[in-house]
């Protein structure tokens, strides 16, 4: 093996955001850390900790340094050094994947060790030093984000669906990733024929240097990188979470810091649709708006930090509910069982058949119509998609503040989907038009949407509007199919909770104890549902954030037996 190269990767600025990201821990910090693990020497050279090892131990510095390096094919780049006082490990100490780098003393060194459980419990009890160490893991992932430092390649193009959805993948899950693109970098080629890569097979992941993917599955690229190989899925969980969206999330922050043995289930990336917005603006806390991503971000850690597992790109397939515990069984074919469940699947808003509405959504392209959308278009001219009852109420809604609302229904009219009363208010409106037998055909835009192009179907006439906001409110669709009649469900296949739950439907469904379902429990004892999947849910952030936390009080209960 080569001596690194000695200039470091991660160049950073002095001052603040550098004691931020490589901290030096005083004496006294260091002796409230010692207790809680072991002292260990290294000589020059031995290696404390191997690329792609993981659940890896944590380190701080007595004496010495330690060199952080990230292999590359026969020789390694200098990442950064630690010295006294100083520390390893970034966010994969709380996920315990696989770490990205290799650490070797530099020099003859003595370090205090606590393994990744010592760790977990150490920042709960020293909240101090827990605050110094987790932005230290959350700075250093970011800055191994910003320079592309991690042990994958994406080989994609802009024009590939697939490359697209890995680059969400591999984001939405804070992994760092170096990505060529074959459109720009021609030299690529060489490498691809290197691995006999044709055209049809793009993206193309390359891990570590050697496994290569073609166009693989997300569950495939979760795999190769490990995300969930430190996973146990055989013992009884107190609790096992469906879905990793704010609901879901929110679930497991509450019931893994309560002290509940929380298992998350994601079928995708966490962060659900949230995750899609690019600022939600009307969450509790954030007054000029946070990303959906960054919240996800946080909340996904802050889960981790607590002891929660996630296991990711898994999804839950089935569910036995004749028998406790009950169990879940995964795509893998895995069945984990469980003594209390919290469903937190979401809906999937039907969208528009059109090859680039993704890159508008949040853009010009909004699921609900509240007073920041109506802010937003406030003066404009908008168009609302769909027939029901919340496309009814979302255009008169808007007709107050924008300068005219197009509603587009498909249909020949209103009267077979709304209400009569929203259907005079629609119609009394000078401020909204009815376009029946009309379909968006177009969106075009140079990062918000600017244009929308609509057919008249009867007479095939398009025309090209200059608009801004379009709100495709078209119904949802809950993620339940995996239930298969395991709970009570209403007219649009919403799951019902609680006091919803009729005398009926809790006889049809067999309710076995003398007590009544609790708040947000569904008609199967010791199964919950929140967020955007429940029947009645308002369908926000805020809302599926509220949910997930209250169910953990039950899920006690529950537990307890009462
Ligand atoms: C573009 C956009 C912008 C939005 N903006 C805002 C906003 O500004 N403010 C606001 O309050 N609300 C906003 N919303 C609504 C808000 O995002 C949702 O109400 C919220 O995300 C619902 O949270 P949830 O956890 O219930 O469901 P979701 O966010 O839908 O999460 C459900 C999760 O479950 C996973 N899942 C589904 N099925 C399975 C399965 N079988 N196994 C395992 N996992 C599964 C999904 O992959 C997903 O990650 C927006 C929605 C969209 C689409």
């Amino acid at each position: 093996m080569s001596e690194p190269e000695r200039e470091p990767l991660i160049s950073l600025p002095s001052g603040a955001r550098r004691e931020h990201i490589f901290p030096t821990l005083t004496a006294e910090q260091m002796a409230r850390v010692a207790p809680h693990g072991h002292v260990r020497r290294f000589a020059k050279g031995e290696v404390l900790i191997e690329a792609g090892t993981s659940a890896i131990p944590f380190f701080v510095i007595a004496a010495g340094r330690i060199e952080v390096v990230r292999p590359s094919g026969s020789s390694e780049q200098l990442v950064t050094v630690h010295q006294r006082g100083g520390f390893t490990g970034e966010v994969n100490m709380l996920s315990g994947r696989r770490t990205l780098v290799r650490s070797r003393a530099a020099e003859d060194s003595e370090v205090i060790e606590l393994s990744r459980d010592q760790l977990l419990s150490f920042v709960q009890t020293d909240p101090q030093l827990g605050e110094i160490l987790m932005r230290a893991f959350i700075l250093r992932r970011i800055e191994l984000i910003a320079s592309g430092i991690g042990d994958v390649v994406l080989i994609g193009s802009v024009h590939s669906a697939g490359t697209l959805r890995i680059r969400e993948f591999l984001t939405r899950n804070g992994h760092p990733y170096t990505y060529i693109d074959l459109d720009r970098d021609s030299a690529v080629q060489e490498m691809l024929d290197r691995f006999q890569v044709t055209v049809h097979d793009v993206p193309v992941v390359i891990c570590r240097g050697d496994v290569v993917l073609r166009n693989p599955t997300n569950q495939q690229v979760a795999d190769l990188l490990g995300f969930n190989e430190t996973i146990d899925a055989t013992h009884v969980r107190d609790l096992v979470v469906v879905g990793a969206g704010p609901a879901g999330l929110a679930a497991a922050v509450y019931g893994a810091s309560e002290g509940l043995d929380v298992l998350v289930l994601e079928s995708n990336a966490p962060g659900g649709q949230a995750g899609a917005s690019s600022k939600i603006e009307n969450y509790l806390g954030f007054p000029t708006g946070i990303s959906g991503q960054e919240l996800a971000g946080r909340a996904y850690l802050q889960a981790q930090k607590f002891g929660a597992q996630v296991m990711i790109a898994k999804e839950a397939m089935e569910l036995t509910c004749d028998r406790q515990p009950y169990r879940i069984r995964l795509d893998g074919g895995a069945a984990i069982p469980t003594r209390a469940i919290i469903i937190a699947t979401g809906a999937e808003y039907r969208r528009l058949p059109l090859d680039n509405i993704s890159a508008f959504e949040g853009n010009g392209i909004y699921y609900g119509a509240t007073f920041v959308e109506a802010q937003l278009c406030a003066g404009e001219e908008v168009v609302v998609v769909g027939g029901g009852n919340s496309a009814g109420q979302a255009a008169v809604f808007l007709a107050a503040t924008a300068r005219h609302v197009h509603m587009l229904v498909r249909s020949g009219g209103l009267a077979g989907t709304m209400s009569r009363y929203l259907i005079r208010r629609i119609e009394d409106n000078p401020a909204i038009s009815l376009r029946t037998h009309t379909e968006i055909v177009g969106l075009e835009g140079d990062g918000h949407l600017e244009r929308v192009r609509w057919r008249e179907a009867q007479t095939g006439t398009i025309s090209d509007n200059r608009i801004s906001h379009v709100f495709v409110m078209t119904g949802a669709t809950p993620n339940t199919r995996w239930l298969d009649g395991c709970v009570a469900i209403d007219g649009k296949g919403f799951i019902k909770t609680g006091p919803e739950l009729s005398r009926d439907e809790l006889a049809t469904a067999r309710w076995p104890l003398a007590r009544a379902p609790h708040l947000l429990e569904t008609s199967l004892p010791g199964v919950f549902a929140v967020g955007d999947v429940r029947g009645g849910n308002v369908k926000r952030v805020a809302s599926a954030v509220g949910e997930g936390s209250i169910a953990v009080s039950f899920v006690h209960r529950v537990l307890a037996g009462v």
